[in-house]
């Protein structure tokens, strides 16, 4: 049997924002980051359609980068006090994720953060509100997926929690919020989806009901980041649909390597971090490349290639020629190949922030963890903890994979 669960509405296209009129209840809480969706108008705009929809507004604001349990334990006790019949969290992936794990601890007040660390262990949700998720930029997907990533700074971990009792009840996806998005942003966030949509294509766990969706979204970013990234704002609109279609296959089809990798390189160096879609973008070649080794796994690649209409004959030459087109792609976007040219938040440079020694040193432990990391499971090739620390270093060196 399988499950294949998305969000009960969406709203797409321009304007999509003005949906929030047409909510019904009493009250809503909006759940913001930093402070950009209030400079270029967007809270002020959805305040007045939620109150146009009869409802009392109150604000959660101020949602750090990667957001702590401390932040979600004191939106909770907000969310407690006034009650709100809908939640909506506006912004980028941090204020979403962190709006999810609020969500379960105001319906549920004497759970405690432990219990809900094993993936779909929830309690069942919906008990007092609703959730809709607006993102601003185009890569996480949070407004359609099951994931929200809580970092609990004491213990130094980044959980990565995983319920469909979290998927949103409606998302709204308006091409005018990613529309404020930097180039560097959109690069790094671009690709991060296009790793979602190949990762879950060739999941253990895709099915007839994820491939279609993690194709077309592959088609679509392949054909519009660059052009995003440039400041192409029809392009831009495409990217917004694309990441989401995305995240509604890796939802459901869960991920790969390239995930588990990123997310324990990603804040394991005294350097600085690795930034998620710019890990994500330098490691997904050299994965292909792991992975390929599994016939099943290349061919599935390789329908990729073909339907992007890639040059090739054989399985073999059409694996290398979507690894190449990912690296063209990383070219045009000023991104690095490997980590060894990982500058300052994440442009290319001649000298990386990331130590080689302290790389070297952590080798054995980075690749442990990132075996066990959650997406691992659903990874086509299973990798050993030589065939990681290998990874790891073809990642940093830009080296070819021939094992
Ligand atoms: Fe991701």
């Amino acid at each position: 049997m399988g499950r294949f669960t998305l969000p009960r509405d969406l709203y797409h296209g321009e304007n999509a924002l003005a949906e929030l009129s047409n909510l019904k209840g009493k009250r809503a809480v909006l759940v913001l980051g930093g402070g950009s969706m209030k400079r270029f108008g967007f809270v002020d705009k959805a305040v007045e359609y939620l109150n146009k929809a009869g409802m009392d507004v109150k604000l959660i604001e101020n949602v750090e980068p990667d957001p702590s349990v401390e932040t979600v334990m004191t939106g909770a006790a907000i969310m407690r006090e006034f009650e709100p019949d809908w939640i909506v969290a506006m912004g980028g992936g941090s204020p979403i994720d962190a709006a999810k794990a609020m969500w379960v601890f105001y319906e549920y007040p004497d759970t405690s953060f432990e219990d809900i660390i094993q993936p779909f262990s929830f309690p069942t949700l919906r008990t007092k509100a609703k959730f809709c998720a607006i993102p601003s930029t185009s890569g996480t997907a949070t407004e359609v997926t099951a994931f929200s990533v809580i970092t609990d700074y004491h213990k130094g971990i980044k959980y990565p929690l995983a319920d469909f009792n979290i998927t949103p009840d409606v998302a709204i996806v308006d091409p005018a919020l990613a529309r404020t998005m930097p180039p560097k942003l959109t690069a790094h966030t671009g690709m991060d989806a296009m790793t979602h949509a190949i990762e879950a294509y060739v999941s253990t766990l895709h099915c007839n009901y994820t491939d279609p969706l993690a194709l077309w979204a592959i088609k679509m970013i392949a054909a519009d980041l660059k052009n995003s990234y440039e400041g192409d704002m029809e392009a831009r609109k495409n990217m917004h649909d694309a990441q989401c279609l995305a995240g509604m296959a890796f939802s459901n089809a869960l991920l790969g390597i390239v995930h588990s990798m990123a997310h324990k390189t990603g804040a394991a160096y005294s350097g600085g971090h690795i930034i998620h879609g710019c890990a994500n973008a330098m490691y997904l070649p050299k994965v292909i490349a792991y992975n390929s080794k599994v016939p099943e796994a290349a061919e599935r690649y390789a329908q990729i290639a073909k339907f992007l209409h890639l040059e090739g004959e054989s399985t073999k030459d059409l694996v290398k020629a979507l690894i190449q087109m990912l690296r063209d792609m990383n070219d045009q976007l000023n991104i690095p190949q490997a980590i060894k040219y990982y500058g300052e938040g994440g442009v290319k440079a001649d000298t990386s922030i990331i130590d080689e020694k302290e790389f070297l040193a952590k080798l054995p432990e980075v690749a442990k963890n990132a075996i066990g990391d959650a997406c691992t499971g659903s990874n086509p090739r299973q990798p050993s903890q030589e065939d990681m620390e290998k990874l790891l270093l073809a990642v940093y060196y830009d080296k070819e994979i021939d094992f």
